[in-house]
């Protein structure tokens, strides 16, 4: 296809989000998280260094980065900032599936957008009236004289207000039953979205994840023919390796507190003599390393089998989705357990906000792992592959 605007290698890519990340994106992680507000000043950053383009593969002029690569990325991010990870994350699954399951003449139109930083890209499979049930649609494509119009309330639309696209399921025809879904790529300026609710809730502020009315008019190589296809081969595994490196990120974050805060009291007994027996702080942390390398071997091995998979056809087995959901459900749950045994390490300073050892906004960002989307739903789904497959 031919485009090149710019080339910008990986390392250079990987240095702009992590430089940014390091310094800007932990300074305004808590205004952010106070005012739940979009993190503007990281996505200017992200923007700039390139970070919206990283999935775009060498041949269409991009850094071609991996899923594993961004994972990566997401995970320093959320260290500093729990909502601009995770919306790196969602961006990342977008670009995940346009890469690979849009037509040249649409990518023709996204990508040199995507190299520039000007596409941000926010997601509506979450509808009002059917919340987590990723695979039905109430919404479908009209017809009209150049395409199709599509109206979606969406339930909990990321960012929706702050992106320049958003990626929207829905049913392919007014006929069409309800799991029958194509991929909508609803994009400014044919696309606005009117906010249908605040958005004041625990954690995750600044996804401004509230809900809307999308409408958009969408000429016909902006509709993705089969959504079944794209959740099996792109969705679920980049979902559930990019989510859980968002996951990964909180628990680092957590844990390096825990640390923080068990090394202090190291640095004083040390001053009182020798120490002969460390104290239980130290111990419980010791246990909280145990929990944290689970969860960094579940995201690394995840990330891998994706690596493996990707593009075989082991998608095609109940193996490969129930594996993946595995993943989502125990990167999701370790992270829960690994705040919680930093909390009894840090102790009142952990528990109160605005001392160097405050667990309250990386607390609240994790409780929103188990919803998205809900570990009971995930686990039906494996669940009912059980009944038949014969092995676990
Ligand atoms: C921070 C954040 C950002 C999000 N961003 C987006 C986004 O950008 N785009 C988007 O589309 N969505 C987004 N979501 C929505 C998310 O992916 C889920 O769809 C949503 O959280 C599910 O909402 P729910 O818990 O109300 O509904 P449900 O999933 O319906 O769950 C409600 C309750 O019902 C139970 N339940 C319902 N049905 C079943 C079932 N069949 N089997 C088992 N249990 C069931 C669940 O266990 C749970 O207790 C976001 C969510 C969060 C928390």
């Amino acid at each position: 296809m031919g485009i090149c605007l710019f080339t910008m290698t990986l390392e250079a890519a990987a240095e702009g989000i992590r430089g940014f990340g390091a310094e800007a994106a932990a300074e305004f992680a808590d205004a952010v998280d106070r005012e739940a507000r979009f993190p503007i000043e990281a996505f200017s950053e992200l923007r700039r260094a390139g970070a919206l383009g990283m999935l775009v593969p060498t041949e269409l002029g991009g850094p071609g980065f991996t899923i594993t690569e961004v994972a990566r990325e997401v995970t320093e991010l959320a260290q500093s900032c729990g909502s601009s990870g995770l919306i790196l994350a969602m961006h990342s699954i977008q670009v995940a599936i346009l890469v690979r399951h849009a037509p040249s003449e649409t990518l023709e139109r996204v990508v040199p957008q995507l190299l520039r930083g000007e596409l941000l890209l926010a997601n509506a499979n979450s509808e009002i009236g059917l919340y987590g049930d990723r695979r039905n649609s109430i919404c479908a494509l009209e017809p009209t004289d150049t395409g199709f119009r599509l109206e979606k309330r969406g339930s909990t639309i990321s960012y929706g207000e702050y992106a320049d696209g958003v990626l929207a399921t829905a049913r392919r025809s007014a006929e069409s039953p309800a799991h029958e879904q194509v991929f909508a790529i609803c994009l400014r300026p044919d696309m606005t979205l009117e906010p249908l609710g605040e958005w004041d809730t625990l954690g995750m502020r600044g996804t401004c994840s509230r809900a809307g009315l999308l409408t958009a008019e969408l000429s016909p190589e902006l509709v993705l023919d089969n959504y079944a296809d794209i959740f099996v081969r792109t969705s679920l595994s980049a979902s559930a390796v990019l989510l859980g490196s968002v996951w990964l990120g909180l628990a680092e974050a957590a844990a390096r507190k825990a640390h923080e805060t068990v090394r202090r009291t190291g640095r004083k007994l040390a001053a009182a003599g020798p120490i002969t027996q460390p104290p239980l702080a130290a111990v419980r942390l010791a246990e909280l390393g145990v929990v944290l390398h689970q969860l960094r071997e579940v995201v690394s091995a995840g990330a891998a089998y994706n690596e493996q998979t990707w593009d075989s056809e082991a998608v095609n087995e109940w193996r490969f989705s129930s594996r993946m959901d595995n993943f989502k459900v125990a990167s999701s749950t370790l992270l829960q357990e690994v705040v919680h045994r930093a909390s009894q390490i840090c102790g009142m300073a952990g528990f109160q906000n605005g001392t160097p050892s405050s667990l309250g906004r990386i607390a609240r960002d994790a409780a929103a792992a188990p919803l998205m989307v809900s570990n009971d739903r995930t686990l039906e789904a494996v669940a009912r592959t059980l009944l038949v497959r014969k092995e676990l």
